[in-house]
């Protein structure tokens, strides 16, 4: 498999869900015990993707902005053809079970943070989530990851969140570095068009959300399987 050059870069900017912190199991769950007790004739699959970005998206909203923009936010594929109404219960139920399993069930990518702390010395390290910053913060600190990462950018620093460069744009002007000199780690697929916008490269690592023939017609410059292949890419 190639291997990174790390001299021709000083940053590396990291997706916090998916790439650093594993919450599919969480996920995985909620969804199968929406598509069970509601008897939905849909392959978890299929959604686990779009599931996992809309609770990515509204994890940490205030609940009038959910309120506000919740028929929105429902028009996902795994709720098609529902009623509103029976598509807020769903979706309800499903978030309420995804909180139930998180605290639990997720924890930190096996060998992300030994990788981590390798790549601080040679480069900066930046968080990007479509969550908020201080959710970040906090599993940061919980894994003792925290001193890695000066810089962390959530939905509530930015006016559009990725697909949208912006969030990436904007630490690259903090780093005062060009997108040529700077790498972008993600797990989906708004991961890949975010990095691509922003002209930087982008490793996408199929950890298990999205799947991987969907990622790969997304044209990541590096797609690898799990996190122990992406630790593999760097040599250090
Ligand atoms: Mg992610």
């Amino acid at each position: 498999m190639e291997k990174i050059n790390l001299g021709k870069y000083k940053g590396i900017i990291f997706d916090m869900d998916g790439v650093i912190y594993d919450i599919s199991e969480a996920i995985k769950k909620a969804v199968n015990d929406s598509v069970e007790k509601y008897d939905m004739n849909v392959n978890p699959d299929d959604v686990m993707e779009e599931i996992a970005l809309l609770i990515e998206e509204i994890q940490n909203y205030p609940v009038p902005k959910i309120l506000l923009n919740s028929y929105d936010l429902l028009k996902v594929k795994f709720l098609e053809g529902l009623s509103f109404f029976k598509k807020l219960r769903i979706a309800i139920f499903m978030f309420n079970q995804f909180n139930k399993y998180k605290e639990a069930e997720s924890t930190i990518f096996k060998g992300i943070d030994a990788l981590i702390s390798k790549l601080a010395k040679h480069v900066k390290l930046a968080i990007l989530t479509n969550n908020k910053s201080q959710y970040a913060e906090e599993v940061l600190e919980k894994f003792n990851l925290s001193e890695y990462f000066k810089t962390i950018i959530g939905f509530n620093d930015v006016t559009e969140v990725k697909p949208s460069p912006e969030g990436i744009i904007k630490i690259l002007n903090k780093w005062n570095l060009k997108p040529s000199e700077a790498i972008f780690i993600g797990d989906m697929t708004t991961d890949i068009e975010a990095g691509k916008a922003a002209k930087v490269s982008i490793i996408c690592v199929a950890s298990g959300l999205a799947q991987k023939e969907t990622l790969k017609k997304h044209n990541p410059d590096i797609l690898v399987e799990n996190t122990e292949q992406l630790i593999k890419l760097f040599n250090i």
